[in-house]
């Protein structure tokens, strides 16, 4: 479980690809942004797959394969075997599969990731209410998905038939800005039916059951760069974490982190996963890490010091989070993050 502050995990005073057998990588945000790689990436993760990690990729997007996604990474330089691609439809098949009779029809309401998931497990693909379906299973469908299928898929829940969703991520990144993800597609059957889907995706536990049944990981580290779907995940699986911060979570984010949202670490990017993570000391009523002191005031984080911005911010974390305790840190952060150019 996390803690305000650790003791001392693994990755303090070894290198993170050495202290875990496997990291669970998030993609967007974390390898690639927009297609393309992110900073550092290749070559951090080739670096840490030479000296004997497991990397394994874990998405919420139940719209591509896996193959397709490996095909992807491949590209960008990441050699990636299909396998090596855990996504949140291969999660909801196995958790509806789990709850229907075996080769059972299952109305799908998404893309070929689903069908595929589905076929894997045994079960039918069908594609009208009037198919006879054990079950409902929305994933994300893209741009393409015409709104028939909403309709389709709410037929089918409004009598009844067990509904699930691969994820509820509500919206999504495009190179053109932000759209609705598959979270806000099962808003839609949810408002027209009143019902509750069963739900597969980070942070919930069965796609961290999906991902460790499939990698076999016994020390695993999850890397990613949200919060609530990442970190949470890591959390809810008693797993330690790795925030980067090349995606969606800035530092005023962090430090307003309630408990399940507070990563063990926290680096620029992945090669943050290829040094030994450096030990944040309390000290008097301070916390200091590296060069830097921060100190929970009456209305603000104070921060003291000099040296790598990172340190800072893994200072005030610890400030803040202890400080905050089980609820969310109300302090002030914006004069200490500015100092560290954060
Ligand atoms: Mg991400």
């Amino acid at each position: 479980m996390s803690q305000a502050v650790r003791t001392k995990p693994e990755g303090m005073g070894q290198a993170l690809s050495e202290a875990y057998d496997t990291a669970l990588l998030d993609l967007d945000g974390v390898v690639y942004a927009g297609g393309n790689a992110i900073a550092y990436a290749v070559e951090s993760l080739a670096t840490a797959r030479a000296g004997g990690m497991h990397l394994a990729y874990v998405t919420n997007n139940a719209l591509r394969t896996p193959h397709a996604v490996a095909d992807h990474l491949t590209e960008l330089g990441i050699p990636t075997e299909a396998s090596d691609v855990i996504t949140s439809a291969q999660a909801v098949a196995r958790l509806i599969a789990e709850q229907v009779p075996a080769g059972a029809r299952v109305l799908v309401i998404g893309g070929e990731g689903l069908r595929v998931a589905l076929r894997e497990h045994g079960l039918e693909p069908v594609e009208s209410a009037d198919d006879d379906p054990a079950a409902v299973v929305q994933g994300f469908g893209g741009p393409e998905l015409p709104w028939g299928r909403f309709a389709e898929a709410s037929y089918a829940v409004a009598r009844g038939v067990p509904w699930f969703a691969s994820n509820t991520d509500l919206t999504i990144p495009s190179a053109r800005g932000i759209a609705p993800g598959n979270g806000a597609a099962v808003e839609v059957v949810r408002i027209a039916t009143g019902a509750e889907p069963q739900v597969a995706g980070k942070p919930l536990p069965p796609m961290h059951r999906e991902t460790i049944l499939r990698t076999g990981a016994e020390r695993p580290l999850v890397v990613g760069d949200r919060l609530d779907t990442d970190i949470e995940g890591a959390f809810n699986g008693e797993v330690d974490s790795l925030l980067v911060l090349t995606g969606v979570t800035d530092g005023a984010q962090l430090l307003a982190a309630p408990p399940q949202h507070r990563p063990t670490y926290v680096d620029a990017d992945l090669r943050g996963m290829l040094t030994g993570q450096p030990e944040v000391t309390e000290e008097g009523d301070g916390f200091r890490c590296g060069g830097w002191t921060a100190v929970a005031g009456a209305e603000r984080l104070e921060l003291d010091g000099e040296g790598e911005s990172l340190d800072g911010l893994r200072a005030l974390c610890a400030a803040a989070w202890t400080a905050a305790g089980e609820g969310v840190c109300a302090l002030d952060g914006g004069k200490a993050l500015a100092r560290l150019g954060l």
